[in-house]
């Protein structure tokens, strides 16, 4: 597995992608995949670039999105853009 170099934790978006986020989290996306249209504007604003487009389609026929939990922050702006409302934030529970 790739380490981060000291500065790239702070400097470079996306850098969370070589350290696992779980730990220290305090909310988490959940994407409803019936209600995703699929537009993509999670993976645009995902500072950590963990959004990502599945294989899989809803029973509307609409491929959806899901997350890398493994290395997501729970920053919430997925959530926050998805212009359908098709994210919300639950608490970690630890
Ligand atoms: S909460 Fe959403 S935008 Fe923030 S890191 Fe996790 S998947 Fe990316
Ligand atoms: S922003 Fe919302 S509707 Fe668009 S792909 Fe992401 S979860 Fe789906």
């Amino acid at each position: 597995m790739k380490i981060a170099k000291k500065n790239e934790l702070f400097t470079k978006p996306g850098t969370t992608i070589v350290n696992k986020t779980g730990a220290w989290r305090v909310y988490y996306p959940i994407v409803d995949h019936e209600i995703c249209i699929g537009c993509g504007t999670c993976d645009r604003v995902c500072p950590e670039g963990v959004c990502f487009k599945t294989d899989q389609k809803n029973s509307k026929g609409l491929t959806f999105y899901d997350r890398d939990l493994d290395f997501c922050k729970g920053c919430g702006l997925c959530a926050k853009e998805c212009p359908v409302k098709a994210i919300s934030m639950h608490f970690e529970e630890k």
